[in-house]
């Protein structure tokens, strides 16, 4: 059986990813994300800008070869304008990292994010409490 595998994304960084998806839409964010893995858990730290995203109303695009070699890069988050938070085929093709993160319009609460694996399949997704600077302990 494989482990299965939950993420822990902080309130204040959906926040953020939700007030990024606004201010773009119409078109789609797309961001980095930077974490840890521990037994079963990826907890997501850090937002990154993708420097070579292309925000366009199709699909956005950026070369992962970039960040090799980098490997507290856990996974992307994108933003689909339509609401749907299911991803596309294309989504799937440029899978990058442990996790794909999808929210969706319009980008409020609980419901308008959802993270999946490289099969496509759901991962349960918890939002926990909001990240403190300079503070790795405060559990
Ligand atoms: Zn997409």
């Amino acid at each position: 059986m494989p482990q299965s595998l939950t993420i822990h994304l902080p309130c204040n960084l959906l926040d953020a990813i939700y007030a990024g998806a606004r201010k773009l839409y119409p078109r789609e964010s797309f961001l980095l994300l930077r974490g840890k893995k521990s037994k079963g858990v990826i907890s997501i730290t850090d937002l990154v800008l993708a420097p070579f995203a292309v925000h366009n109303e199709g699909e956005v695009h950026f070369n992962p070869y970039m960040f090799t070699g980098d490997f507290s890069l856990v996974g992307t988050v994108h933003s689909h304008p339509s609401g749907n938070i299911s991803p596309s085929h294309v989504d799937l093709n440029y899978f990058f990292g442990r996790v794909l993160m999808i929210v969706g319009y319009p980008y409020s609460g609980n419901d308008c994010i959802a993270a999946y694996d490289s099969n496509g399949d759901r991962i349960s997704l918890e939002i926990t409490a909001p990240l403190k600077c300079d503070d790795d302990d405060f559990y």
